[in-house]
C-alpha cells in the first residue's frame, strides 16, 4: 500500500493523492464510506500514468467526475477513485462547436455556449455533474439528452496505453446508458455541435428551467436527483407517491416530500439507511404495482 502511494505521488504530486479519503466529501449525497485512495491528476499525461500503474498493479479503480450520481456503500471503495477535477476543465469554441474536457462542470459549458450565443445545451445548465459524467450517463432532462448534442468523444483506454475517438453513434448512447458503462474507458473531453441562437432567448430558457428545477425539485437538500431509473411507460417519482411512500424515512434518508423520485439527506444518513430506504421502496412498488424500480444512482463499494 505504501509503496502504491508513493508511486501515485511520484506521478501526480502529494495533494492530488488521499488515502483513506472520506467520500461523502466529494459526493452531492454528503454520504458513504472510504476510499481506499482518491487521486485527481492534473493532467492527460498523469492521468494516463496513473491509470497505467493502477492497471499494472492489479488495483481495483474507477474514474469519477462531480460525484452527483454516486453513492459509496459505507464500507468503503476497497480501490481508488480517479477524480477528473479542474485540470480538465478547458472550454473551447470554434464556430458552433465547443470542445470541453471531462472536468468541465456542466453549469460552465452552458454559461460559455450562452456567451458565445450557442444554442443546444440549455436543457443541461442546470445538471450538476461534469461533463464526462453526463457523458457516461447520456443525461438528459427537459426533452434534451447529451446524444442529441455530441459530436465526438475522445477517450483513454482503462489501462491508460491508447488514445481514441468515438463518434456519437459509436458510443452507442441509450437511455442512462453508454458504452462506456461496459469498457470502463476514461472520457477525457467533448466535441458538441451547437447551433448559432440569440443569446437572451439562451439566457431566458436557462433561467427558466432553472426556476422549474427550483420549484419542483428538493435543491437545498443533499442528494444525487432521480434515484430511480424511469421504467418503461411510468414515471418512478408517480409509482413512488401513489405506493404511499412520499416522505418516507430510514434515519436521516427521506423519499423527499416535494418529489418522490428523490431520497435526500436530512443531515446525517448514512448510505446503509439511503440503500435500506431504497430497498423498502423498491419492494412496496414491486407489491403494489408489480414495477421493478432499478437505480439510476451508481452504487459502489462494499
Ligand atoms: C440535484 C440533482 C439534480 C440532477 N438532475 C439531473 C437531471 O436533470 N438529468 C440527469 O441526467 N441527471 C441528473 N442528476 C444526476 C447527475 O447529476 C448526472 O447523472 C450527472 O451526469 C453525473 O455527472 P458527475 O460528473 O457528477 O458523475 P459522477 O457522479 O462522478 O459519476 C457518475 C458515473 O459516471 C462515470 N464517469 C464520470 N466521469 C467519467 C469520465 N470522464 N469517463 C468515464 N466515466 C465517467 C462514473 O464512473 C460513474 O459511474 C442530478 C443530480 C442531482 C444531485
Amino acid at each position: 500500500m505504501a509503496s502504491l502511494k508513493n508511486k501515485l505521488i511520484e506521478q501526480t504530486g502529494e495533494s492530488c493523492v488521499i488515502e483513506h479519503c472520506d467520500m461523502s466529501r466529494f459526493t452531492s449525497f454528503r454520504a458513504g464510506g472510504k476510499a481506499d485512495f482518491l487521486i485527481t491528476p492534473q493532467s492527460l499525461d498523469q492521468l494516463k500514468r496513473v491509470l497505467k500503474t493502477l492497471s499494472e498493479e492489479g488495483v481495483r479503480y474507477m474514474v469519477m467526475g462531480n460525484g452527483s450520481n454516486i453513492l459509496v456503500r459505507d464500507g468503503g471503495y476497497k480501490g481508488a477513485i480517479v477524480k477528473l477535477g479542474e485540470a480538465f476543465a478547458q472550454i473551447r469554441i470554434e464556430g458552433d462547436r465547443l470542445t470541453a474536457g471531462c472536468g468541465a462542470l456542466m453549469s460552465s459549458v452552458a454559461r460559455a455556449a450562452m456567451e458565445q450565443s450557442l444554442t443546444g445545451f440549455e436543457f443541461a445548465s442546470g445538471i450538476p455533474g461534469s461533463l464526462g459524467g453526463a457523458v457516461f450517463m447520456n443525461a438528459g432532462a427537459y426533452g434534451g439528452e447529451m446524444a442529441h448534442i455530441i459530436e465526438e468523444v475522445r477517450i483513454i483506454s482503462r489501462d491508460g496505453s491508447r488514445e481514441y475517438t468515438l463518434s456519437c453513434q459509436e458510443l452507442e448512447l441509450g437511455y442512462r446508458h453508454s458504452v462506456l458503462h461496459e469498457c470502463g474507458d476514461v472520457a477525457v473531453s467533448v466535441t458538441l455541435r451547437l447551433a448559432p441562437g440569440d443569446q437572451e432567448a439562451i439566457r431566458r430558457e436557462m433561467k427558466e428551467l432553472a426556476a422549474r428545477r427550483n420549484e419542483k425539485q428538493p435543491v437545498s437538500l443533499p442528494s444525487a436527483g432521480s434515484f430511480f431509473k424511469r421504467p418503461e411507460g411510468y414515471f418512478a417519482g408517480k409509482l413512488i407517491q401513489d405506493a404511499g411512500l412520499k416522505g418516507m424515512a430510514v434515519g436521516d434518508a427521506q423519499v423527499s416530500p416535494l418529489h418522490s423520485g428523490f431520497i435526500v439527506n436530512n443531515g446525517n444518513a448514512t448510505a446503509t439507511d439511503i440503500l435500506r430506504l431504497m430497498e423498502i421502496v423498491q419492494a412496496s412498488v414491486l407489491d403494489q404495482f408489480g414495477v421493478k424500480l432499478e437505480p439510476e444512482v451508481r452504487i459502489i463499494g462494499e
